[in-house]
């Protein structure tokens, strides 16, 4: 099974690498420059060798990019709008350029402007990322919708409306899906039994396509179902609880996902000491999976 987590660039990309080694993580994200500025530097061919040797040498599997927090592809105002067109490009490029193969990005809010705006809004970003001749000298390489929680203005939040983005775009198959356990059970979808599960699965795959799913967001939910809030908890000791983790990780249409951690690197919030959490979440989803 392919299994990690969000892991630090701090220092240089391949330290997310070596960092998932040690954790024995097969699965990793990362950010590829820093998450909180629209500017950020070329990689240089040196970076990119040093980045593919290393994890040719790991025992890392599968890595996506998480795009910057600052991209709204559906914003109204005009120039963030744009700079999120150009930082897309540059993030799919770049991602491209290390042999990556999915750049995972929030759809977007729309503030005001209205939901149905929106959604014509981030088509036509998405229409000019795939249309650009840099980002076309990466084909493999596709970008990945994230389900949201739904707080505010936020758009991707019911499967319908991914579906309704991807059946829209010029170019479908640059284009695919992320579930994010949290944001969806925040979002009212219900996946802790046998049947429920499946029910989700189905909407999601007469949505995006039967293989519109490419990755799995792993968080418990601090809030709980339908709470519209997005605050992420460690597995097991949230809302969702163990026993929707141990149905989502075993059943046949997403065991062989990646599974990727965004759960808190600290016990709990008021831990300054900033202890790390991310073995004891993977020792649990490993405990929940049944063998093949
Ligand atoms: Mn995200
Ligand atoms: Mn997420
Ligand atoms: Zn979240």
């Amino acid at each position: 099974m392919l299994l990690g987590a969000h892991l630090s660039i701090s220092g240089g990309l391949e330290n997310a690498i070596i960092a998932a080694d040690e954790y024995c993580m097969n699965a990793l994200q990362i950010f590829s420059h820093n998450a909180r500025s629209w500017k950020w530097k070329d990689l240089t061919q040196e970076n990119i060798d040093v980045f593919k040797e290393t994890w040719a040498n790991s025992g890392v599997e599968y890595i996506v990019v998480h795009t910057s927090y600052l991209i709204n592809l559906a914003s109204p105002k005009e120039d963030v709008y744009e700079k999120s067109v150009e930082n897309l490009k540059l993030e799919v490029i770049r991602a491209g350029q290390l042999g990556i193969p999915h750049v995972n990005t929030h759809v977007g809010k729309h503030l005001d402007a209205g939901m149905e705006a929106g959604i014509e809004k981030i088509v036509t970003a998405l229409n000019e990322v795939f249309a650009d001749p840099e980002v076309q000298k990466y084909p493999d390489t596709l970008v990945l919708l994230e389900n949201d929680a739904g707080t505010g203005s936020t758009i991707g939040v019911k499967f319908d409306a991914l579906g309704q983005i991807t059946d829209a775009v010029e170019a479908p198959e640059r284009l695919a899906v992320c579930f994010d356990t949290c944001h969806g059970f925040a979002a009212g979808y219900d996946f802790s039994t046998p049947e429920k599960l499946d029910a989700m699965l189905d909407e999601l795959e007469s949505a995006v396509g039967k293989d519109g799913l490419k990755l799995i967001h792993t968080n418990d939910s601090k809030h709980p179902l339908d709470s519209r809030k997005d605050r992420h908890e460690h597995i097991g000791k949230g809302h969702i609880g163990e026993k929707a983790f141990e149905l989502i990780i075993n059943h046949p249409k997403t065991r062989n996902l990646p599974f990727v951690l965004e759960t808190p690197k600290a016990p709990d919030e008021d831990d300054k000491l900033n202890s790390d959490m991310d073995p004891v979440n993977m020792a649990t989803m490993l405990r929940l999976r049944h063998d093949d």
